[in-house]
């Protein structure tokens, strides 16, 4: 981080902001609970006040030579404010305050679940924003409640300094400034002790996050396979016991600077509170010393919570000012603003689309992974994209959905920019199958379907869609049918899919719907050569009126495609029909003559 960028980042204005907006969104979702910590912070303060003034009123009644029945309404007033101090707190602490935080906490997060939906994919790339992502994800509700908690002892600390000051001066103004000399000190002491938090964090950060990665891949299943067959898991324990071992070392070098802070902030207290004893002894004791018996035993009965109360304003300053640094994060992930935004323009029926010198490179300063192609698909047609791992086809696509626009060139739908319509009216009529598809914890009814089934009608759409890429023999099988839940997370019954079986599902969301375009990645690649057929067989015979794309190297694929087009090095260099393509001799038939090479090698063996 830039040094001017850190200075601004943390000055009183940025800082009061900062603090402010959280309580403005804190409100806006649980005003109960800011009226809540806001009430208690009065009355915390106003039980401090009245517990601080019972002693000189004691007192000083004594001295006056009172009788008994004065001092009852005296001993009221301090009990008073000490049985309701504590059973207000306590209601708030057990009762009214973990409903309103856990109600503050969904809903913030909800919140933060839409705003993730509407960033680009290409944050996700983005380790700084994905770490922010992440952070606010998993940090901001609670560093929510820090900051009312902090406004909370604020408040109290507002009206006790009030009420404590004023006592004092009556006593003693040299007390008064000893009090404030040792709190200036003891605020300047915490303040180094937050930067040397926020420097093992930074030292920490990269640490935590080797180790953060390495404990993912032993518990997610996605990487139990490799693990047991690569051999890697050796390599990553290693990985993770240096980390850990290095963490180590940083924490033992910032613990001795954490003691030496420690021991010197604790001298630093200690003297100003002997200096005061001094001077009121000397006062108590010397004629004319001004100091009577009762202020005597205010100070000294007093001056160590009145001490630890003034320590208090530097840790809420502090606090204030940590709090603004988390909630600069949680500002930059909430204000982000996507580059990949919607037009307003009404999508009509698919006639044609277009790539016009199209250019597209992941980073400004990384190399173009798509080069000035040049294509146009017009309705109905079937289309394959070809080329070896890399080429940029699984790029083209990302382009076509709008997950990243180009940089050069643009993507023409009915001969108009895709930027200028509505980004969902466009991406809803498109279905897309991904070479890396998800199902989710859901039935597999809602997994096609992309919403709950509402009618029968429902049922059956995805019943026939599951039936053309024959998944009906899986579905006998199952009890519950397309009512069964997909993975145990949130069913005990729910059921894992094979990967043949998921990516059957996956291509079933695209039959589901009539999508004017439908895009698939790689489809058939978990699929035994029944489901290909069957799945090459559904296209020709129930998306004739259709648009499809398809990523592919397989030939049955390929083979029933109108137009193929080669990619190689982001470049579009060939394109035609599968004959004319052979009959050219280029890249394309020496990629398919390898693979009809290799295919007749595998039959030769298996005869
Ligand atoms: P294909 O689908 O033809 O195998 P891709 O479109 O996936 O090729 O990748 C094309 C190039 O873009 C590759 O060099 C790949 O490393 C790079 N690439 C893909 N995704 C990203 C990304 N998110 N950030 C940076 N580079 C990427």
């Amino acid at each position: 981080m830039p040094k001017n960028e850190k200075k601004k980042k943390q000055s009183l204005k940025r800082i009061v902001a900062n603090n402010l907006k959280m309580i403005g969104k804190i409100s806006k979702h649980s005003p109960q609970l800011v009226l809540l910590m806001i009430g208690q912070g009065i009355f915390y303060g106003a039980a401090n006040s009245v517990e601080m003034l019972f002693l000189p009123l004691v007192l000083n009644a004594l001295e006056r030579g009172e009788p008994f029945e004065a001092f009852i309404p005296l001993f009221a007033l301090g009990l008073g404010a000490i049985f309701l101090r504590w059973s207000y707190g306590r209601l708030n602490y057990l009762y009214f305050r973990p409903w309103m935080v856990n109600r503050l906490h969904y809903r913030m997060h909800e919140e933060i679940f839409h705003k993730a939906m509407e960033a680009d994919l290409a944050c996700f790339d983005d380790p700084n924003f994905y770490n922010d992502f992440v952070w606010a994800m998993d940090e901001s509700e609670g560093r929510a409640v820090k900051v009312l908690e902090n406004l909370q002892g604020f408040i109290s600390f507002i009206i006790s300094l009030g009420s404590t000051i004023v006592i004092m001066m009556t006593v003693n103004i040299w007390v008064v400034l000893l009090l404030l000399l040792r709190s200036l000190l003891s605020f300047l002491l915490n303040k180094q002790w937050i930067k040397l938090g926020e420097r093992r964090a930074e030292e920490q950060k990269p640490l935590g996050r080797k180790a953060a990665y390495v404990n993912r891949i032993f518990h997610l299943s996605d990487f139990a396979k490799e693990l047991r067959t690569t051999g890697l898991s050796g390599n990553l324990i290693s990985e993770y016991d240096r980390a850990k071992e290095d963490e180590l070392q940083v924490n033992l070098s910032y613990n001795k600077k954490y003691y030496l802070l420690d021991w010197l902030s604790t001298a630093l207290s200690i003297i100003p509170n002997c200096v005061i004893f001094v001077i009121m002894t000397v006062g108590l004791f010397s004629e004319g010393g001004g100091v009577t018996v009762g202020d005597f035993a205010i100070v000294i009965s007093q001056f160590w919570r009145i001490g630890y109360m003034f320590d208090n304003f530097g840790r809420y300053f502090n606090g204030f000012s940590e709090n603004s640094l988390y909630i600069e994060k949680y500002r930059k992930f909430m204000d982000y603003v996507p580059t990949v935004r919607s037009g307003d323009l009404p999508v009509g029926a698919f006639e044609s689309l277009e790539m016009k010198n199209l250019s597209f490179k992941y980073t400004e300063d990384g190399d173009y992974v798509l080069k000035n192609v040049n294509l146009s698909i017009k309705k109905g047609e079937k289309i394959a994209l070809v080329g070896y791992n890399g080429a940029g086809k699984t790029t083209l696509i990302k382009l076509l959905l709008r997950f990243y626009d180009p940089t050069e060139g643009q993507i023409l739908l009915n001969g108009t920019d895709v930027r200028l319509y509505d980004l969902k009216e466009y991406r809803d009529r498109i279905g897309a199958v991904f070479q890396d598809f998800k199902l989710f914890s859901a039935t597999i009814a809602e997994n096609v379907l992309g919403r709950p089934v509402r009618s029968e009608e429902d049922r059956r759409a995805v019943l026939e869609a599951l039936s053309r890429i024959t998944f009906e023999n899986k579905l006998s099988d199952l009890e519950k049918g397309i009512d069964t839940m997909l993975t145990k997370e949130f069913d005990d019954d729910g059921v894992n899919l094979s990967g043949g079986e998921a990516q059957k599902v996956a291509i079933a969301r695209t039959f589901v719907r009539p999508y004017e375009l439908i895009i698939m990645d790689e489809p058939s690649a978990a699929l035994d050569p029944g489901a290909e057929y069957a799945l090459n067989h559904s296209i020709a015979e129930n998306l004739k009126g259709q648009t499809v794309i398809f990523i592919s190297h397989r030939l049955s694929t390929t083979r029933m495609s109108d137009t193929i087009y080669m990619f190689d090095g982001g470049r579009l260099i060939e394109s035609g029909a599968h004959d004319a393509l052979l009959e050219k001799g280029g890249k394309y038939a020496e990629m398919f003559e390898v693979q009809s090479k290799n295919y007749k090698k595998k039959e030769a063996s298996a005869s």
